[in-house]
């Protein structure tokens, strides 16, 4: 195929332990999916069916590395959470096959304009400048389930600077893994190379540049990312 303008480059994520890399499809991001942060957000935590919005695979940042602040903001969030990404694809998933369809894991960032994203809440317009941004989704080598499993609990912990800000349990998710792939897949066909961002504990709270932020989920890995 000839092309009038260069093709855009695939956005892909180490693997790791392989030379292969994974490649980004889509960014689908869960919200509000631990009662703490719910709370924290000023809503209540019952369970409603989840909601998601979307990154552009462009905004990944792959790997350790650095996140520029971004422009006409003054409160820029961190929101650690785990990532799930789909080797398989698929629509109307069922739960008990939904694990089937994960190729593995990474430590991500939902990197938010909180405060864009809540003049957004306040009119209510769409979350896209809020949260959709370039480099809003720092993202650690996948780690393949064939190596790890499924994990369902563990601390997911943030650090800046050395000090915790957020500290969950993935068995305190709202929605779990299988339960959020098979409704996520009835509203969307799928794809292989998707990527789900499964939601944030609480703490989530401001960065400035020169802040380093760390990341872990226990069993699955770390992300190491410097706001720049
Ligand atoms: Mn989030």
């Amino acid at each position: 195929m000839d092309y009038v303008i260069e093709v855009p480059k695939q956005v892909s994520l180490p693997v790791q332990g392989s030379a292969q890399h994974f490649p980004v499809a889509r960014i689908f991001c869960v919200g509000r999916n631990y009662a703490e942060h719910a709370r924290e957000m000023g809503h209540d935590p019952n369970r409603e069916p989840p909601f998601f919005f979307m990154k552009p695979a462009t905004a990944i940042v792959a790997g350790d590395g650095e996140f520029p602040y971004p422009s006409l903001s003054q409160d820029v969030h961190h929101e650690l959470e785990l990532v799930v990404a789909l080797g398989k694809g698929g629509r109307q998933i069922a739960e008990a096959d939904a694990l089937s369809h994960v190729y593995g894991y990474a430590v991500g960032l939902d990197m938010t304009r909180r405060d864009l994203q809540g003049e957004a809440k306040k009119m209510g317009r769409p979350w896209d400048t809020g949260k959709a941004f370039d480099f809003s989704a720092p993202c650690s080598a996948i780690v393949p389930a064939s190596s790890i499993g499924h994990p369902s609990k563990g601390a997911v912990v943030l650090e800046v600077n050395g000090e915790i800000r957020q500290r969950g349990d993935l068995q305190d998710l709202i929605w779990n893994i299988p339960e959020t792939i098979a409704y996520l897949s009835t509203l969307f066909c799928l794809m292989p190379g998707d990527l789900i961002y499964s939601g944030t504990p609480a703490g989530v709270g401001p960065v400035k540049p020169g802040d380093v932020m760390k990341g872990s989920v226990e069993g699955v890995g770390h992300l190491l990312t410097k706001v720049v």
